[in-house]
């Protein structure tokens, strides 16, 4: 089994803290269709005749393009890798995208298999919607949720922000149980993070906004924790919480190391063995693609440290945590156990070979799973 990314890079206006790759120049949307449906097909041998189970449009924002334009990359990739056996079809989308025109378009597109919706919402709050300068306001972020609901889509999924400078923590836990009584199933949550380079970083430094406080993004972490506890959801992985019967297959598929394809420029892909990623330039993937046949990317051979190290980073931050048996790790025990020998006893639980982090190791994931990589024997 395997998974279809498609990175669709365009957006309404630049969110600060923003560090994907996108554009808000609308042009030569129709070129770049043509070229993911091209790329699919010179990349079709990539998955090595494995069921395609999931498909997500991400990116930028995929409802910026036609309905037309949607249909026609979903039936490029039916056309080129026909073997599917489709779980899960997600598309992402920003609130002030979602007008009563356009759910009725991804209604239309449940025939393609569409079946579940990822909507930025980040905040319910303005002030915080303007400290990040999203597109869109807290009432459009509220009315395009009931408008999908009305429309019948069920398999929803929010994206919240909280560290936030204008947030307080009573305002996170209300940004919350504003997610329980909209009764979405689904949340990913993050800190806001300074990325070098976005405008948001260039702000701070230049002192025209207030900086990040760790501290505040640490304490709401566990307010976010303890409510989607409360309330029955699972943190499946740590930034992903769902109520039962809602985890994200897609990801879930991705976070065990399963085999993906990413098609349009900026798109990852991994074979099980290597790893390789687009250029991140709309000309250049369109004009490679179409012009040359060929497509733009950087590769890099993994090697078992590397594997391992991957399988350390991802695992560990999911709620089946790190087993010491699998295959990736298993000729590394005698490192990682030397590792955690000498880690903070309370960040992590090993039990039956398998190690996870507690709430408290939780907050340190990246920074635990560092210490654990290992060198080539
Ligand atoms: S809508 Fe998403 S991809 Fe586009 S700028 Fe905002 S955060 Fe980045």
């Amino acid at each position: 089994m395997a998974g279809i990314y498609i990175h669709i890079p365009f957006c309404r206006q630049a969110c600060h803290y923003c560090n994907f790759y996108f554009t808000t120049s609308p042009a030569r949307r129709e070129q770049l269709v043509g070229a993911i449906i091209h790329e699919a097909e010179l990349t079709r041998d990539y998955l090595c005749g494995e069921v395609i189970e999931t498909i997500y449009l991400g990116g930028g924002t995929p409802t910026m393009l036609e309905k037309g334009q949607i249909q026609q990359i979903l039936e490029g990739i039916y056309k080129w890798y026909p073997d599917v056996n489709l779980k899960e079809l997600t598309i992402e989308a920003n609130p002030d995208d979602l007008t009563d025109e356009k759910v009725a378009e991804l209604t239309s597109l449940r025939a393609l298999g569409l079946n579940r919706l990822s909507i930025g919402v980040q905040s319910f709050h303005e002030v915080d919607l303007i400290y990040m300068n999203r597109a869109h306001n807290a009432t459009e972020a509220l009315d395009a949720i009931e408008r999908v609901q009305a429309a019948g889509f069920s398999n929803l999924t929010i994206d919240l922000i909280y560290g936030t400078p204008s947030m307080s923590d009573e305002a996170w836990r209300l940004n919350i149980r504003k997610a329980f009584e909209l009764g979405i199933p689904h949340i990913s949550s993050y800190a806001l993070t300074v990325e070098p380079k976005t405008y948001l970083d260039k702000n701070i430094r230049t002192g025209r906004v207030l900086p990040v406080d760790d501290a505040q993004s640490s304490r709401q972490f566990d307010i976010l924790m303890e409510e989607m506890a409360a309330h029955g959801y699972d943190q499946y992985e740590i930034s992903n919480f769902a109520l039962p019967g809602h985890r994200a297959v897609h990801n879930t598929n991705y976070w065990r190391g399963t085999k993906y394809l990413g098609l349009g420029p900026s798109a990852h892909s991994y074979d099980g063995s290597s790893r390789r990623w687009n250029v991140a330039n709309n000309d250049a993937y369109i004009r490679t693609i179409i012009s040359d046949g060929e497509v733009p990317y950087e590769t890099e051979i993994l090697t078992p440290a590397q594997r391992a190290n991957e399988y350390i980073m991802t695992s560990l931050r999911t709620m089946w945590g790190c087993d010491l048996t699998n295959e990736q790790i298993i000729n590394y025990n005698d490192q990682i156990r030397q590792s955690l020998a000498n880690m903070d006893h309370g960040h992590y639980i090993l039990q039956d070979k398998v190690i996870k982090l507690t709430q408290a190791g939780k907050h340190y994931a990246d920074r635990i799973a560092s210490e654990l990589f290992v060198d080539e024997p």
